[in-house]
Parts: structure tokens; sequence; C-alpha cells
């Protein structure tokens, strides 16, 4: 039996393992499919407190993972299948056998959503990026693309015109998905130009190591062309880990965890932290507060049950 288990390794995983670990409640760390979370598949993180000259983005989540150690918390390869939150202790089912928690912490994320390109997953961190906030400021006075026609898309590309020389949205209908005020701040900034109808085949140079183009088909015309591109960054969407929980949890329309205050859920003594909640501000920092958040409110709860 586990005072706590933590669901996920990010930024917010590992935050409520060190504030757990030095609580003494030696946290079980679940790692899950994307260990280390979206700072995992980042290159340099330039504005996580504390780092003047930046951190490389998996450096800073493996240095929190030894920090939790360091205080007694335990990690373990695999993800959670299948979860019963009907009645304390909790249950999961992690890779085929089942534990049991008086607290847990689902700080399992919400993974972006990639477009399945041949070369798109060699690339990331190489120029493919699903982050203009983490990664935009690598690109000044160079090339950039958006794919997506969402609020975020919309958000993103206005955000890159900062950077890039131009910004050219791709979005794959003629009618967009954003909000009427987004699009249209968009569509007023000069510096970024719209394609529609037109999706991408892939996106090049693995070689080399780095983006230097795209493939592109307007669906329209038919035409297929290459176009030279530096930063390309996937604005799709995301989809938070929530399946496990699915029908237990209250969830919203896109099955993110809907908060009841604080870091907590709708049943008492399970808690959330970090993306898999907050579909908002989705920071490294954010998700580190969040990650705090949550372990405090199990050391309080834990005591109110008086373990
Ligand atoms: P979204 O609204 O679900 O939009 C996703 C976009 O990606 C859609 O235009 C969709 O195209 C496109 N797409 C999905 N799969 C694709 C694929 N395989 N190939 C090409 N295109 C694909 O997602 P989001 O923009 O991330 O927004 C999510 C939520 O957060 C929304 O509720 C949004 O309003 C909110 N948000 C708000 C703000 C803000 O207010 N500041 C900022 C960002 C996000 P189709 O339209 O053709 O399906």
């Amino acid at each position: 039996m586990h005072d706590v288990v933590i669901i996920g390794s990010g930024c917010a995983g590992n935050t409520a393992a060190i504030y757990t670990a030095r609580a003494n409640l030696k946290p079980l760390v679940v790692l899950g499919h994307e260990p280390g979370g979206q700072l995992s598949i980042t290159s340099l993180v330039e504005n996580f407190p504390g780092f003047p000259e930046g951190v490389n983005g998996p450096d800073l989540v493996e240095n929190m993972k030894k920090q939790a150690e360091a205080f007694g918390a335990e990690y373990m390869h695999g993800a959670v299948g299948e979860a019963d939150l009907s009645k304390a202790p909790f249950r999961l089912n992690i890779d085929g056998e089942w534990r049991e928690t008086r607290t847990l912490i689902i700080a399992s994320g919400a993974s972006a959503r990639w477009l399945g390109l041949p070369n798109e997953q060699k690339l990331i961190g190489r120029g493919v990026s699903s982050c203009a906030t983490c990664d935009g400021a690598f690109y000044r006075d160079r090339k950039i693309m958006v794919i997506g026609g969402g609020d975020s898309a919309m958000e993103e590309a206005n955000f890159l015109t900062r950077f890039g020389s131009e910004v050219t949205l791709v979005h794959r209908r003629e009618n967009f998905r954003a909000s009427k005020i987004m699009l249209e701040r968009a569509r007023s900034n000069p510096k970024v130009k719209f394609l529609n109808n037109t999706v991408v085949e892939d996106v090049h140079d693995v070689g080399q190591n780095m983006v230097t183009a795209v493939r592109l088909h307007n669906l329209v015309t038919d035409q297929t062309w290459e176009q030279e591109v530096d930063g390309f960054f996937v604005a799709i969407g995301h989809i938070p880990n929530t399946k496990p929980f699915r029908g237990q949890l209250d969830l919203d329309d896109e099955g993110y965890i809907v908060t009841h205050g604080g870091a907590r859920t709708n049943i008492p003594g399970v808690f959330h932290a970090g993306d898999v909640q907050d579909r908002n501000y989705r920071q490294a920092i954010t998700a580190a507060g969040a990650g705090c958040m949550a372990a405090i409110e199990v050391e309080r709860y834990l005591e109110a049950e008086g373990h």
C-alpha cells in the first residue's frame, strides 16, 4: 500500500515527487508513455526561472527526478492502463500489475497531437516543435510555418511574427475553427501568410538533422510543391492523458480534468497537477507550481485521515 502514487514524470509529477518525498511519504512515480513529459522533447528552456543562460529541457527534468530520488521517491517504468477510483484505497493497473494507494496525483499531461508525417518525429527539437512559447526565439529572422486552424494556431502564428522573417499558416480546410477575434488578429498581421485547403505531406531534411523544407499539397488545385522553412510548428491540439479515469473523474468535453479548486478533483484523495487539467497556460513553471500544490494537498489529506 502506497501513501501516494504520482502518475507522470514531467515538471508537475517530478515537483509533486520532490515535495511528497521530502514530506517522507515515499511517493511512487509512474513514468508513463512519455517519460519526462514535454520538456524531454524540447531543447533549450529559456523561461524557467533561475537559469539566466537557459537550461536544456531534458537536463532540467532529469535533475528534478534526481532531486526527488535523493529524498526517497521511487520511479517505475510503465503506464496506468486501468484505474479503480470507486473507493479508497484506489487501485491502479500499471502494465498488468495492480497497486493500491491512499492518495493519487494525476500529472499525466496532455500529449501534443502530431500530423503523423514520415519524418516528423525524427525532426522534433530539430526544427519541428509543438510549442511556440518554448522554441519561437530560435527562429529569429527565419522562415516559420504553423499548422492548424484553431485558436492555438492563430495565437502561435501571431506570437511567432515577433521572431520570424515570415510566418506561413497552413490549414487543411477553407474555414477555420478558430474564434473570430483570434482569426482576425492573425489575418490583420501583415507578417502572417495563409495557405488554406493545404496539407503537409512531409518535412525535410533528416539527412541534415534539421528542418529545411516541407512538401505541401493544395487539395483544391491538386498542386504539390516544396517550400523552404526553418521552424515547423504543429498546433493541431493536445490530447489529455485521462483515458483510464473516464467515467470516474469529472472531465470536460475534451477530456481535461475539471478542477474542484486548488489541486482537487471530484474524488477526495485524488489530485491533479499540470497539463492534464490546465489547457490554458501549459508552461513548465506553472506545471511545477501545480505539482507543488497537489503535494501539499496530499500531505493535508493524509494528515486529516490520520495517516
Ligand atoms: P482545436 O480548436 O481542436 O483546433 C485544432 C485545429 O487543428 C483544427 O483547425 C483542425 O482542423 C486542425 N487539425 C487537427 N488535426 C489535424 C490534422 N491531422 N491535420 C491538419 N490539421 C489538423 O485545438 P486548439 O487550437 O489547440 O484549441 C484547443 C482549445 O483551446 C480550444 O477550445 C481553443 O479555443 C482553446 N484555446 C484558446 C486560446 C485563447 O483564447 N487564447 C488559445 C489557444 C487555445 P479542422 O478545423 O479541419 O478540424
